[in-house]
């Protein structure tokens, strides 16, 4: 049966003329990066994201955020890519995918070779001041945070804050612009989500055909055209070959 639906999705892959793919959480816990909606795994046992990644969280106790979500942020961010951010890298090279829209904050779609992907939920490769504007890395940040520095503050005397969304943020305008390119695509692929954060969650019924590769359900599975359950890496492994077959087919 999953044979069956990888050989569908790549005629799917062929047949369009622009594939949008969606990734969520669960293209990077094969990376070692918990997925914190998996109640109590690895990072996320100890504290409640919604009530720490806050936007009121920062502007309460800028130095608790900061001290608490440096372990957090850092693992994110020296975490590698898996098969998975490999096998979408090749799909993108080899014309079969127009671009990524991902969830995920840890950069690893860039580091497998992704060139176009969208960011609706942000980075971890940079802060910003909210006061002057000024943007600095992020790495020296949360090396000064580890050594009890906390907050970290820009030369204004205001708190950094990372390029992330957070909690109660407004919607980024990347969220806009993948909105845009949902209700004009060809084909949603959704990777590793299970479609219950908004605001992504919305993207999938502006999409004219669907599949969706995920762990678990998602409350769209009914609208899938093709749904595969299991292991990303090891689905988009066996995609990318058989989608590379039928290209070499004349
Ligand atoms: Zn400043």
């Amino acid at each position: 049966m999953k044979v069956e639906n990888i050989k569908k999705l790549a005629q799917l892959l062929a047949e369009s003329k622009d594939t949008m793919v969606l990734t969520g959480a669960g293209v990077s816990t094969e990376s070692g990066i918990p997925d914190f909606r998996s109640p109590d795994t690895g990072l996320w046992s100890q504290m409640d994201p919604m009530e720490l990644l806050s936007r009121s969280a920062l502007s309460r106790n800028p130095a608790n955020f900061w001290t608490r979500s440096e372990p957090i942020f850092r693992e994110m961010s020296t975490a590698q890519p898996n098969p998975c951010h490999y096998a979408l890298a090749r799909l993108e090279e080899k014309g079969l995918i127009r671009g990524i829209v991902t969830q995920n904050i840890d950069s690893l779609h860039q580091l497998a070779g992704s060139k176009s992907v969208l960011e609706v939920h942000g980075h971890l490769r940079s802060a910003h001041c909210p006061g002057c504007g000024a943007h600095t890395d992020m790495r020296p940040l949360l090396d000064q945070v580890a050594k009890g520095d906390s907050p970290p503050r820009c030369s204004c005397g205001g708190v950094f804050r990372p390029d992330v969304v957070l909690f109660e943020d407004p919607l980024p305008d990347a969220f806009h612009v993948a909105w845009q390119w949902a209700r004009v695509c060809d084909l949603l692929l959704v990777v590793g989500s299970s479609l219950e954060v908004a605001p992504v969650c919305w993207l999938v019924p502006a999409a004219s055909r669907l599949a969706i590769i995920n762990m678990g359900e998602t409350q769209c599975d009914d609208m899938a055209e093709v749904l595969i359950r299991g292991k990303a890496g090891e689905i988009l492994t066996d995609l990318v070959k058989e989608a590379e077959g039928l290209q070499r087919q004349p």
